[in-house]
């Protein structure tokens, strides 16, 4: 599987949308910040599922 943001080769699978969608262990960094990010300002982002 690859990436979604880029062509490198996915080392996660996350789901979104309830669609799998892979990222590289870079972008999987930026996604979780982003993530926390977006919860420092209280927003719940599109795609996360708190379990
Ligand atoms: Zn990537």
């Amino acid at each position: 599987m690859r990436c979604h943001y880029c062509d490198r080769e996915a080392a996660f699978a996350v789901e979104k949308d309830r669609m799998k969608v892979g990222l590289c262990e870079q972008h999987l960094r930026e996604r979780m910040r982003e993530l926390a990010d977006a919860q420092a300002f209280g927003a719940l982002p599109d795609g996360l599922d708190s379990k």
